[in-house]
C-alpha cells in the first residue's frame, strides 16, 4: 500500500505533528518517534511498543511500515571495517554510502548528496553518467541513520563526510536539513565540529555556507595549484579559476572561524611534481589552511594513475618544508570499490 504522505524523513517535526493532530494521534507520538528513530535504531512503526497498537497501526497506514522510504539493494564489508551500502528510491535511481572506521574510534558516515554529478570532474568515477537529481532532505537523512544502524550498539557515528557522490553546494538546503537532525540534541547528536562538508569549489556554494554561518567543515577539492592544470581536470574550474575558490575558502574561515582544508589528490605526472608541491605551497603561503593529499585512487573505466610512494612522500616533505601543514589520507575499503562513486557503477540497471 503507497504511503499516504511524504516519506516521515522528509517532514519536519512541525509538520509531523501537523498530521498527528489530523489523524487525531496525541502529538507527543512524534517526540517517542523520534526517540526510536534517533537513539534505538528502530524504522518500523510496529516495532515502537511504547506507542499503543491502535496508534502504531494509523502511523503505518499513513506512512507504510518503515520509515525508510529506501530500499537497501547491497552490503558490502572490507577487511578494514569499511562498510558500504547501496541505495535504490522508489524511482529505481541509486547512492551510496560508506561507513568508516579508524583505530582512533573514529566511526564516519561517508554521504551523497545527489544521484550522479554535474561537475564531470575528469578523474572521478562519480560524474561519468552525468546529473540525474538531486536527493531530498529525507534520502540525505536516510543514509547517514542506516550507517548508524550498521554500528552495533552502543556505538554511534561520530563524525559526518560530505564526500559520496554530487556536489553539496548544489543541494545545500536539502543538505543541511539533514544535518540539523543529525547533529541536533534529540537526533544523533553529532558535533558540528564533527561534520565536514567537501566542495568542488563554487565561489557562490561557499558563500552560501558561508552565509548560513554553521560551525561545519569545510573541504575543498584544489587538486591543481595552477588554472591550466585545474582547468584540465575539474571543468568547473574554467568558470571561476583558482583565486576566486581561495578568495570564497577565506571569507568562508573568516565568518566561522574555522580553517579550512584542501584536498589534493596525487595524480601521476598530471599534478605530483616538485614544481606543483611549490606552486601549491606558494598559493597557500600566510593561509591558516590544511592541505589533505589524498593518493588518486584509480577508476578502472579511466586512464589515470597513483603516483609511487615515493612521489607521494616527496610531494608532501617539500609541503612541509615550506610550512604548509598537511595530512596524508589513505584511501579505504579498497577491496569492495567503496573509495569513490564505484559500487552504482558496478550494479547497473540494465
Ligand atoms: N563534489 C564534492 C564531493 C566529491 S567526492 C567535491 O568535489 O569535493 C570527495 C573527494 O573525493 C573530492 O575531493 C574528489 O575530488 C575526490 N575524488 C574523486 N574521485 C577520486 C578518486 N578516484 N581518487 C581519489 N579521490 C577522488
Amino acid at each position: 500500500m503507497p504511503a499516504a504522505h511524504a516519506p516521515f524523513l522528509d517532514l519536519p517535526t512541525e509538520e509531523f505533528r501537523e498530521i498527528l493532530r489530523e489523524n487525531r494521534i496525541p502529538g507527543y507520538r512524534a517526540g517517542q518517534v523520534r526517540r526510536w528513530v534517533f537513539a534505538r535504531k528502530t524504522f518500523a512503526f510496529d516495532e515502537m511498543t511504547d506507542i499503543s497498537k491502535s496508534d502504531r497501526a494509523k502511523l503505518s497506514g499513513l506512512f507504510g511500515n518503515t520509515l525508510f522510504s529506501g530500499k537497501l539493494v547491497t552490503q558490502t564489508g572490507s577487511e578494514d571495517g569499511t562498510q558500504k551500502i547501496l541505495l535504490e528510491w522508489p524511482d529505481r535511481h541509486r547512492v551510496e554510502s560508506v561507513l568508516l572506521r579508524d583505530d582512533r574510534g573514529h566511526r564516519t558516515g561517508c554521504i551523497s548528496t545527489q544521484v550522479g554529478c554535474a561537475m564531470g570532474c575528469r578523474f572521478c568515477a562519480s560524474g561519468l553518467d552525468g546529473f540525474v537529481r538531486n536527493l531530498s532532505r529525507g534520502e540525505i537523512l536516510e543514509q547517514i541513520l542506516r550507517l548508524n544502524a550498521l554500528l552495533p550498539d552502543p556505538q554511534r557515528l561520530t563524525h559526518l563526510v560530505i564526500m559520496g557522490t554530487g556536489e553539496p553546494t548544489l543541494n545545500l538546503d536539502a543538505l543541511l536539513a539533514a544535518l540539523a537532525e543529525a547533529t541536533a540534541a534529540d537526533g544523533l547528536d553529532i558535533g558540528n565540529r564533527r561534520v565536514t562538508i567537501s566542495t568542488v569549489g563554487i565561489p557562490a556554494g561557499i558563500d552560501k555556507m558561508t552565509a548560513a554561518d554553521l560551525p561545519y567543515k569545510l573541504a575543498v577539492s584544489l587538486h591543481a595549484a595552477d588554472d591550466a592544470t585545474r582547468n584540465k581536470i575539474i571543468p568547473q574550474n574554467q568558470h571561476c579559476g583558482i583565486r576566486a575558490v581561495l578568495a570564497a575558502a577565506d571569507r568562508y574561515f573568516a565568518q566561522t572561524g574555522r580553517r579550512v582544508t584542501f584536498e589534493y589528490i596525487l595524480i601521476a605526472g598530471v599534478n605530483d611534481s616538485g614544481a606543483d608541491a611549490l606552486r601549491l605551497a606558494k598559493l597557500l603561503d600566510r593561509k591558516t589552511a590544511i592541505v589533505n593529499v589524498i593518493p588518486y585512487n584509480p577508476v578502472p573505466e579511466l586512464e589515470w594513475k597513483s603516483p609511487a610512494p615515493r612521489a607521494v612522500e616527496s610531494f608532501v616533505r617539500a609541503l612541509t618544508q615550506a610550512g604548509i601543514q598537511v595530512k596524508v589520507r589513505f584511501r579505504k575499503g579498497d577491496d569492495i570499490n567503496a573509495a569513490c562513486g564505484q559500487l552504482r557503477r558496478s550494479y547497473r540497471i540494465s
